[in-house]
């Protein structure tokens, strides 16, 4: 089963809505297979924000990240790594869909509440960066035959 990673970010923890954003996927029907509360390190963020380092926004987005701890989740199922970022929205608050997490609880671009794996590639090397294989759990749990059908996973 396809797993994604999934940061509930400062803007979230800062405005009480971890239940909120996790009640979201759990609704959907993904599976939650790891959870952790971190506090992220400088390094830790130079390394999952490389793509921003040079940017004239990255120290602001890196306090940012470090305004409180985060819940570091992985969630499980099929193709979640596509569902679990067209929940997200797209990155500015303003401008992501109603109904999307970032386009209902965000007004910015910065502060967007979550961060979600783009693709299979980048979700294996962030739930690497995060977690250890201790971390994972794999379980059955009383709905799953009510989430797909039999030939769909
Ligand atoms: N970000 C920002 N200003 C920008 C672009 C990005 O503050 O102009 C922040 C924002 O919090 C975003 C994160 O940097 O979620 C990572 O940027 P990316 O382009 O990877 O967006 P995402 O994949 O989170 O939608
Ligand atoms: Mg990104």
């Amino acid at each position: 089963m396809e797993r994604t990673f999934v940061i509930i970010k400062p803007s979230a923890v800062n405005r009480q809505l971890i239940g909120e954003v996790i009640s979201r996927f759990e609704k959907k029907g993904l599976k939650l297979a790891a959870m952790k509360m971190a506090q992220l390190s400088d390094a830790i963020l130079h390394d999952h924000y490389n793509h921003l380092v040079d940017k004239p926004f990255f120290p602001r987005l890196k306090a940012a990240m470090q305004a409180t701890p985060v819940i570091l989740c992985c969630w499980e199922g099929v193709d979640c790594v596509n569902v679990v970022r067209a929940m997200c929205g797209v990155t500015n608050g303003r401008t992501a869909d109603a109904g999307t997490i970032r386009g209902d609880l965000s007004m910015s671009m910065q502060e967007n509440i979550v961060h979600s794996s783009d693709s299979l590639e980048s979700a294996a090397v962030e739930l690497k960066r995060f977690f250890i294989d201790t971390d994972y759990f794999s379980y059955e749990r009383a709905v799953d035959k009510a989430i797909y059908a039999n030939d769909e996973v």
